[in-house]
């Protein structure tokens, strides 16, 4: 349930808690770290304190080995203690020979013997050890020496009061500020975020303000906005593309309706109307049926629906099959296919075959009758160079460079008897891409045009 909770949280909460645990864990760690050092070495010292004064006693005993100055009260208080040390002097039936004042402690004297103890009794802490030496005159005598830890408990006390507000006020400040922090950092995904709910296709002018420094954040505002370019992109040409086929649609079904509408008038009983009409409707659906069919080419083209169905096979037999069609097709042109070297490519056949048939149709559209129209393979390094020739009208220098956009035609008014769609050569192109194949023309106008593709051999 808590798990919950924290997993559906916001990100600046997720990073605000990680944040403060971590903080408040190194805290605690170190502190507990430095409280049981510095207890350790308190002790440590009380220690040696006690074993220097015991040391000092029992050799001030042996070397006077009188027994009267186990008894003198100097003997107990000369020590060189910097307080809260205590001694007593026992005999072995447990009668105390000497005492320092005020000793008030109950500590066993007889065991352990040389083995240091620490106790907490009636709200004392103490640190005692003893000893025992044998004398001539009392057998065994009981050293102890006791230390009172009061004052280092208090120190103690003292440090970790210090210490528990220092850690509460840490721990709150780390809280609070990793929260600001964490706010602040993520401030610009909540603007991303705005913006992004803000874009929709009938609004892509939005875009993300990147400034600030070079981080995270700002490469993914421009990513986005990158993103965002591309998708504006793509819809103007969606869009483009959309309005120049209705507009080239436009044509041919006036074109049709008006011939109707002819007919529907005279072409009952004009025989000449009749036929007219008839020829032209005819040859503006066989148009727009060739239009259309192109245009769904390109669609498909776009959304990635069509897929190449590559394989090894014979190019020079595919442009022999193409020469022979071609030469049914137009009998009043010269179709060769002078150089045709013997050559395996791995291609789309059908779409191969397609891009050669738009080259050779254009050239019998734009050739006069009787013109030369060749095509021809040649092998060279690692690739291999396609070349559809003609000796027709040729292309104007000036727009050599439009010919492969959509829906281009050089001169409407000369494409107006042969009937063409401008997006031939954009599908030629679009297949020649796709096979990672480089297309070109070279032309002289009133010389004839040569469209030049090369393949690589390389796979
Ligand atoms: P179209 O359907 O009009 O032929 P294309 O995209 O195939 O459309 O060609 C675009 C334009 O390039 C044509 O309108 C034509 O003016 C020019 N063009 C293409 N091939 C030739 C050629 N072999 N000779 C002269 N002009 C050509």
């Amino acid at each position: 349930m808590h798990l919950n909770i924290l997993k559906n949280a916001k990100i600046s909460i997720k990073l605000t808690i990680l944040y403060a645990f971590m903080f408040s864990f190194v805290l605690l760690l170190l502190n507990t770290c430095i409280l049981y050092g510095i207890i350790h070495y308190l002790y440590n010292q009380d220690r040696k304190q006690v074993e220097d004064i015991k040391t000092v006693l029992l050799q001030k005993a042996t070397s006077e080995n009188d027994v009267t100055s186990l008894t003198d009260p100097e003997m107990v208080s000369d020590v060189p203690s910097k307080g809260n040390i205590f001694i007593r002097i026992f005999r072995e039936d447990g009668k105390i020979l000497n005492a320092s004042g005020n000793f008030n402690f109950i500590v066993a004297f007889k065991t352990p013997i040389d083995k240091f103890v620490h106790i907490k009794e009636g709200g004392n802490h103490l640190l005692y050890i003893n000893d025992k030496l044998k004398m001539n005159e009392y057998g065994n005598v009981y050293f102890q020496i006791v230390k009172d830890l009061d004052n280092e408990d208090d120190f103690m006390k003292i440090l970790l009061i210090y210490m528990i507000l220092a850690d509460v006020f840490g721990i709150l400040a780390s809280i609070l500020l990793g929260y600001i922090v964490s706010r602040k950092m993520l401030k610009p995904i909540d603007y991303i975020t705005k913006t992004a709910e803000n874009i929709s296709i009938n609004n892509l002018k939005s875009r993300i303000n990147v400034n600030g420094p070079e981080d995270e954040l700002s490469r993914l505002g421009t990513t986005f906005n990158k993103m965002i370019d591309r998708l504006q992109d793509a819809f103007s040409k969606q869009a483009q593309f959309v309005s120049d086929a209705s507009h080239e649609l436009k044509t041919p079904i006036a074109v049709i309706q008006g011939y109707a509408n002819l007919l529907d008038r005279w072409g009952k009983d004009d025989r000449a109307a009749l036929e007219k009409s008839i020829y032209a409707i005819k040859l503006e659906s066989a148009n727009m049926a060739n239009l259309v069919e192109g245009l769904l080419f390109l669609a498909k083209g776009d959304s990635a629906v069509l897929q190449l169905e590559k394989k090894e096979f014979w190019l020079n037999e595919l442009i022999n099959e193409v020469v022979s069609e071609s030469k049914l097709i137009a009998p009043n042109h010269v179709i060769t296919s002078e150089k045709n070297d013997t050559t395996k490519i791995f291609a789309d056949y059908k779409m191969m075959k397609q891009m050669l048939r738009v080259f050779i149709d254009n050239s019998i559209k734009f050739t006069p009758v009787q013109g030369k129209i060749d095509i021809r393979a040649e092998l060279q390094h690692q690739s291999v160079r396609i070349t559809v020739s003609d000796n027709g009208i040729g292309i104007p220098e000036e727009e050599i460079q439009h010919i492969f956009d959509r829906f281009y035609r050089v001169d409407k008014s000369r494409s107006k008897d042969t009937g063409g769609t401008g997006i031939g050569l954009s599908i030629a192109k679009w297949i020649a891409d796709m096979h990672r194949g480089t297309i070109s023309v070279e032309s002289d106008e009133g010389k004839g045009s040569k469209f030049i593709v090369i393949l690589s051999l390389v796979y």
